[in-house]
């Protein structure tokens, strides 16, 4: 276990965080295979959460023989540990009994319901949690001698908090707070630290560049030189995201993924490759319809195993994200051998099939981002329109376009959107202003079918 201490290198073609990122395949494997059996056996010994979930499915771990065998325990649903939750307020039972005090604690938006809370102990937290985020950050290139700022409300949103405290206690670079601020003073602060690390969701990213540039300030001139993106379908699954991020700030952009109940779950190395933390966390790409395995790099819902954590930790998670699939095969050039993944399609649910095609909504956001007619500002909805589905999508454009213009902007997006998932989509144009500006997640998807 690495608790805070700082790597005292400033040698920045000293790449690698982590040994694992280099471990052989069936080093990795085996290491992966080893660590399920631990964890398994001493949830099996401590949690009674997860014995009578266990026991129930008729599942016990000495059947645990190959990695493939983890298909045998029953998958966790995000409702049943809310659940647990609500009937042992505040952690419910899946929090391992006699596993240390907590220490810090997480907690999803509760945009589907009630607030999951995820405990941490001091060494789950630092031990575990920090070193997912910490080889993402090493691999970005940030180093003690950065500045880092994060652009995010101080929320219990642990994603930013693991990579601020790897900032602070791992790397040793400096950063920045600024919870409460309006994107002005963000915009001073910046200057005035020389921050040259910037942290944030895409889209308030684009959003703080779009009003550096209102006021004169030309973004790509503050000396920002990495921008590192989390809390949403970043580079690595919206690859025009990425383009308008190197646009806008002048610099390369990384992205990190995770979901509040696991950990950091992959992060961009130079190549803009996403890898995976396959030493501490297993996945699974099941389908979504028979739960049954997908083959190799085909598309699915993400499963996701903690190999680490001891205190909360998650067995055959369904996420609620598909995925593009997860790619063993083609090396990346940057050396490291943990898998990329092919990026996110969108949550489970969010996939609208309509005449027969499947649209998912990271693949509509890169066409609208890809437009420079289009502004950062749009949402889509899946409709019921008789017998069929439709989706309409609706879009502020640049604030520089003339209205006059408008109607061949709506027939450009139209065009496009019609060239890449051979359907039609009712696209309409709203005046800039109109529709709302997001600070962490946006929620720019809503299925209207069933209401
Ligand atoms: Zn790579």
């Amino acid at each position: 276990m690495r608790m805070p201490k700082i790597k005292e290198t400033t040698n920045i073609h000293c790449k690698y965080w982590s040994v694992a990122e280099l471990m052989p395949r069936e080093e990795l494997q085996k290491l992966q295979f080893d660590r399920l059996v631990e964890q398994v056996g001493y949830l099996w010994e401590k949690s009674g959460f997860y014995r009578q979930k266990w026991q129930k499915a008729g599942f016990l771990p000495k059947r645990l023989k190959t990695m493939e065998d983890i298909r045998q325990i029953p998958i966790l649903k995000k409702e049943e540990i809310r659940i647990s939750q609500e009937t042992e307020p505040p952690y419910g039972m899946m929090r391992v009994p006699g596993s240390g005090s907590i220490s810090r604690i997480a907690m999803t938006s509760g945009t589907t319901g009630e607030p999951v809370l995820i405990p941490f102990t001091k060494e789950d937290y630092f031990g575990v949690f920090c070193e997912g985020g910490v080889r993402g950050l090493w691999a970005a290139g940030v180093r003690k001698e950065d500045v880092v700022h994060a652009a995010f409300g101080f929320l219990p949103f642990v994603g930013l908090h693991g990579v601020y405290d790897a900032c602070e206690h791992f790397i040793g670079s400096l950063v920045v707070p600024g919870g409460a601020w309006d994107s002005m003073l963000r915009l001073r602060m910046i200057k005035k630290f020389k921050v040259t690390v910037l942290m944030g969701t895409p889209t308030y990213l684009l959003h703080l560049a779009a009003v550096a540039a209102e006021n004169g300030i030309d973004p790509a001139s503050l000396g920002i030189r990495l921008v590192l993106t989390t809390g949403e379908c970043g580079s690595a699954s919206v690859s025009n995201t990425g383009v308008r991020l190197e646009k806008a700030w002048g610099c390369k952009v990384f992205d990190f993924s995770g979901t509040q109940e696991t950990n950091y779950i992959s992060w961009t190395c130079e190549e803009g490759t996403a890898h995976l933390n396959e030493d501490l966390l297993y996945f699974e790409v099941l389908d979504p319809e028979t739960n049954e395995a997908v083959p190799p790099g085909e598309p699915g819902k993400l499963v996701v195993t903690d190999l680490m954590q001891k205190t909360h930790p998650v067995i055959r998670f369904e996420t609620g994200d598909i995925v593009a699939g997860i790619d063993s095969e083609t090396k990346c050039a940057c050396g490291r051998t943990l898998s990329r993944l092919k990026g996110y399609t969108g949550r489970v649910g969010d996939i609208i099939k309509v005449k027969g095609v499947c649209v998912s909504v990271t693949g509509i956001e890169n066409v609208l981002r890809g437009l420079d007619c289009c502004s950062d500002n749009y949402e889509y909805m899946a409709l019921r329109d008789g017998e069929k589905d439709k989706i309409v999508v609706r879009l502020e454009p640049n604030k520089d376009a003339d209205p006059g213009c408008w109607e061949s902007i709506r027939r450009q997006v139209a065009e496009e959107l019609r060239g890449a998932f051979m359907i039609n989509m009712d696209v309409e144009i709203v005046a800039p202003g109109t529709l709302p500006v997001f600070d962490l997640k946006a929620k720019r998807f809503r299925d209207l079918r069933k209401s």
